[in-house]
């Protein structure tokens, strides 16, 4: 596909409108996603916003764009709120665990890619590590220190009526909202933020550095400010984040980089932000406790790519409730698409790449008007479920269809198959190839009119949690049962 289907249009939180995307470099597309604090898992809300930013790159990659994807990864420097208070996440979780602060990043940083990659969200063309960039942090603060912040014994801070229309992307501030609460003396405004945190005297940090406004850490704004100019340049296309940094991450970052460009430009053209996954407690979040992970869910026997279904069964900036009910008819619904794609691989004998047939061109239409349309996945999964169900038109270039929509939900419907979406429940006690054996004894019984032996071998294996699935439309003959 190439830019001369629907125009794409998109969200801006900024100007909160709809907005025509126009990259700011012929043919390219160039987008910054902030990334994982790396102090603990990140739980399946986190996700979604790592799902919502590929879905926005492989939308830019269809529409044409040539796309560069920064993620980072904050291993320093994110406080336990959001703005200047508690101690650093992570210095906190290696007091905490007796670990070394390196250690706990190095680690986390591996479960998340990880889970990237079960996600099948497609790895960004770099991503950048906050401690490897200090250097340029303090390069950076330095340009803006004299005209921009104020120093007091704990650090340098940013004095945010020095910009234009500080705050204009979070509207509407409330004293409420997360992390507003200032702790810190002196400060000139509540919204004043720290550029850089002193370590108070007389103690030591595992993560620190020497800076002109002494030894310490840079604020956590500063590094996305920094790595995205660095990788993207001055004014990049798109930023994006869950909806929390449009409060006060985002604004923090515009406010330095209006400071250091000297100009009211806010560093990219468009903020978009993912709404939250919730539960029936609120916002999912992991201070709240209790949150789960992309490994919980595969434990209970569901595969990753259920969740991507599952999140963009939802437009990205509605709410997504979470519930394993959701959860399971995603996964319902996975495994009839990749059924359906099975059986059409079965059926090609010459695959093609040339899709002539009017109603599939017709259906690539609405797809493309689909996502075109600020990332409409919801209505883009029902074009899918139609170019699945079109029994009647050539497999081979049904199958193509099926390739160039996949290319952009990423469910890796061109290759996934049944096999693959059997998750094994991690508590499950039996093997799968001893299940096939009892029910091919099964089946032998019946055939002979020996029910008796027949009901015993579904009670056996009852009793160790496989649910016999008699007359399953899918053909899913059996289903070991999580607990
Ligand atoms: P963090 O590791 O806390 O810096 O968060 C990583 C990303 O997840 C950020 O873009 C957050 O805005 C986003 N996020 C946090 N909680 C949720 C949630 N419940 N639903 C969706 N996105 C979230
Ligand atoms: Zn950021």
């Amino acid at each position: 596909m190439t830019n001369d289907g629907a125009p794409l249009r998109l969200f801006n939180s900024l100007t909160r409108e709809i907005e025509e995307f126009r990259p700011i470099h012929e043919g390219e597309a160039r987008v910054y996603s902030c990334g994982p604090t790396v102090y603990n898992y990140q739980h399946i809300g986190n996700m979604r916003a790592y799902i919502f930013a590929d879905t926005l790159g492989r939308v830019l990659s269809w529409k044409g764009y040539d796309l560069t994807h920064i993620i980072n990864i904050t291993d320093v420097g994110h406080l336990t709120s959001d703005a200047d208070a508690g101690p650093d996440k992570m210095e906190k979780a290696a007091s905490e665990s007796g670990k070394s602060a390196w250690d706990i990043a190095e680690y986390y940083t591996g479960v998340f890619k990880g889970d990237i990659a079960r996600l099948n969200i497609r790895p960004p063309a770099k991503w950048t590590v906050a401690t490897a960039h200090v250097e340029a942090m303090i390069d950076f603060a330095k340009t803006i220190a004299d005209k921009h912040c104020y120093e007091l014994d704990s650090g340098l801070y940013f004095d945010t009526s020095t910009v234009p229309e500080y705050g204009r992307l979070a509207r509407a501030v409330t004293e409420e909202g997360e992390g507003r609460i200032d702790t810190v003396e002196g400060k000139r405004h509540q919204s004043d933020f720290a550029i850089w945190r002193k370590t108070p005297e007389g103690e030591t940090r595992q993560m620190e550095w020497d800076s002109p406004w002494g030894r310490g850490a840079p604020g956590w704004h500063l590094e996305c400010s920094v790595m995205s100019k660095q990788y993207l340049g001055e004014q990049f296309d798109v930023h994006t984040g869950g909806i929390d940094h449009r409060e006060i991450h985002h604004p923090n970052e515009i406010a330095q980089n209006q400071a250091h460009r000297c100009s009211a430009h806010t560093g990219a053209n468009i903020w978009m932000h993912n709404n939250f996954l919730v539960d029936r407690r609120g916002k999912m979040s992991k201070s709240a406790g209790e949150f789960l992970t992309l490994q919980t869910l595969v434990d209970k026997g569901v595969h990753p790519l259920a969740y991507r279904l599952m999140c963009l069964q939802a437009h990205y900036r509605s709410e997504l409730e979470f519930s394993w009910e959701n959860l399971l008819a995603a996964l319902t619904r996975l495994k009839r698409m990749v059924m359906a794609a099975q059986q059409l691989r079965d059926r090609v004998e010459a695959p093609t790449t040339d899709i002539d047939h009017p109603r599939l061109q017709q259906l690539l239409t609405a797809f493309d008007e689909a996502v075109s349309d600020d990332l409409n996945t919801p209505k883009a999964l029902t074009v899918l479920d139609d170019v699945l169900g079109q029994k009647k038109i050539d497999p081979a270039q049904r199958l193509a269809t099926v390739a160039l929509i996949d290319a952009v939900l990423g469910l890796e419907l061109v290759t996934l198959t049944r096999q693959d979406i059997r998750v094994r429940p991690s508590t499950a006690r039996v093997d799968e190839a001893l299940i096939e054996h009892q029910l091919d004894l099964r089946d032998e019984a019946k055939g002979n009119k020996n029910f008796p032996a027949a009901d015993a071998i579904r009670n056996e294996l009852a009793s160790n949690g496989v649910e016999i699935m008699d007359g399953d439309p899918l053909r899913w003959d059996w289903r070991i049962e999580a607990n």
